[in-house]
């Protein structure tokens, strides 16, 4: 496949215990769903560890993760963009961030349709120039595939994610530095990687089932 991947290990609803076992094995990447949770597993854990926060983030919550949050994977509207760019902007701190994109066939709030993205990125022009300093960095996107072992299905939603990405890359946005592709998780991991993925959000096949 050729291409590097990073491998982060979703440790929701698992404990203290089950990340410093990781840890220890010298990995650094661990994804977290809920503010509140991963602000309190944060205070007993080491300092290095990269948090990547992949739940719905509310843009109330957002001041409580600003400090040290490594890269937010669920942008999912430009009011949470701005909150973010706020709050790097109080912390003087750039904020790394991967807009999310939904693609599965599931029904959900969450997420950019592919047709509205070009919507945000004409805003993220708009604010170029203003400019002001800006304190989010895009990465790249990050999206989920349908809930299915359907292969033809999941091989099509990872194909319209790498497009999106290319396209993205070739947006020349503002303050973007395009280079993660974050999609796969532990049952279509495989396909998501030879589809192009440069991040994989991995649970249960690392820590069992939640
Ligand atoms: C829970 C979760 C994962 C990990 O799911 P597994 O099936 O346990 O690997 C990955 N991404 C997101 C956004 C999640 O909420």
């Amino acid at each position: 496949m050729g291409n590097d991947v990073t491998l982060v290990a979703v440790s929701k609803m698992k404990s203290v215990a089950d990340i410093l076992q990781l840890y220890e094995m010298g990995h650094r990447d661990f994804g977290e769903n809920y503010v509140q949770e991963l602000i309190e597993k944060k205070d007993l854990l080491p300092a290095d560890i990269n948090w990547h926060f992949i739940g719905h983030l509310q843009s109330n919550k957002v001041k409580l993760i600003a400090t040290f949050i490594y890269l937010i994977h669920s942008v999912d509207s430009p009011k949470l963009l701005q909150e973010i760019s706020r709050q790097g902007a109080n912390h003087q701190r750039v904020i790394n961030c991967l807009v999310q994109v939904h693609v599965a066939q599931e029904e959900t709030k969450f997420g950019f349709d592919p047709l509205t993205l070009s919507e945000l990125f004409n805003q993220l022009k708009e604010w170029q120039a203003t400019g002001k300093p800006h304190f989010v960095r895009i990465k790249g996107l990050m999206g989920m595939a349908s809930f299915t072992d359907d292969q033809e299905i999941l091989k099509n939603e990872f194909r319209q994610l790498h497009e999106l990405y290319n396209s993205l890359k070739e947006h020349s946005l503002p303050a973007a530095e395009i280079n993660i592709l974050s999609m796969g998780m532990s049952n279509d991991y495989l396909l998501a990687v030879s589809g192009g993925s440069t991040m994989v959000r991995i649970g249960s096949l690392l820590f069992g089932n939640r």
